[in-house]
């Protein structure tokens, strides 16, 4: 499958709501208020919730969420480990609802632990620095990259005969074996200040924040603010030099008309030659099956 052929649903707007819904994976990205609404009976098809960060615009959806979809074991939702505000609505909505969100199951992540969705495909939690005076042993927000992960026999062991590797397998175990190797597909970066590209592994399909059209205005409020942003020019800089096959902008301020942002992201992107495609979720738009709508940029 073609990472263009994944249908991903999603409505994302600084301050108001973010949510990312990706059909063949069951997964969702962030639970913005109107997720329930904007997927409808979509909504159920939801195993995962990964949850980046406890501001109101990523968390809000929960209620009604939950109360429709909870059921015993699921679904499952993955919050930064230290983040106070999702024990708390765990606890609260399992009070609320304790026919369906109580079913939910509440899973705890931190930076390098890799959760498994489906087959072949896991979770990687990676670092974020969207908070300020976060303490460096709390995690408090985090980012996700969905892998590939595929088993096979380790390179030296190719071209054994049958017999010897059963012999080592009995001897070993059948982990000595194997080796799994991993290729990212896809990051969501969250709300993140700009970061050097590998903080995002080399992902087909990058999903970044651009809650700025510019990178004064993403410096200057990040200097007054407990939280950083990401601006526009400073992201496609980073983009060229991770080179995924698309990315797709989220998070607009509403300060900027629509037309605005277009203009600026096409402008931008020609000034650098970017070599993939560039989507764009204007603010207060649902984008329903983004990757089959005609990109702004490519
Ligand atoms: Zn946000």
């Amino acid at each position: 499958m073609s990472i263009f052929d994944l249908q991903i649903t999603l409505y994302s707007t600084a301050l108001y709501t973010t949510w990312i819904f990706i059909d063949q994976w069951k997964l969702l990205f962030d639970a913005g208020d109107g997720v329930t609404a904007g997927l409808l009976h979509k909504s159920r098809k939801v195993q995962t919730v990964a949850l980046t960060h406890a501001d109101r615009d990523h968390l809000a959806g929960l209620l009604q969420f939950l109360q429709l979809n909870g059921r015993p074991g699921a679904p499952r939702l993955l919050y930064p480990r230290d983040s106070n505000s999702f024990r708390s609505l765990a606890a609260f909505t399992a009070q609320f609802d304790p026919t369906t969100s109580a079913g939910a199951v509440w899973q705890a992540v931190a930076p390098g632990d890799v959760i498994p969705l489906q087959k072949q495909l896991q979770l990687l939690v990676r670092p974020s620095l969207h908070w300020r005076d976060v303490p460096p042993e709390q995690v408090k927000v985090v980012a996700y990259t969905v892998q590939h992960a595929a088993s096979s026999l380790r390179p030296e062991l190719q071209g054994l005969p049958q017999a010897e590797l059963d012999a080592i397998r009995l001897r070993d175990g059948r982990d000595s074996l194997m080796t799994t190797r991993t290729h990212d597909l896809l990051t969501f970066s969250g709300d993140t200040p700009l970061m050097p590209a590998d903080a995002w592994g080399q992902p087909q399909l990058l999903i970044h924040e651009a809650t700025f059209l510019d990178d004064e205005t993403a410096a200057d409020a990040a200097a007054t603010r407990y939280n950083r942003h990401s601006g526009l020019p400073g992201v496609l800089d980073m983009a060229l030099a991770l080179a995924p096959q698309g990315l797709i902008l989220t998070h607009f301020s509403l300060r900027y008309p629509p037309e605005e942002i277009v203009a600026t992201i096409q402008r931008e992107a020609q000034q650098r030659q970017l070599p993939f495609p560039v989507w764009a979720v204007l603010p207060g738009e649902i984008q329903r099956d983004i990757l089959h709508t005609p990109p702004v940029w490519g």
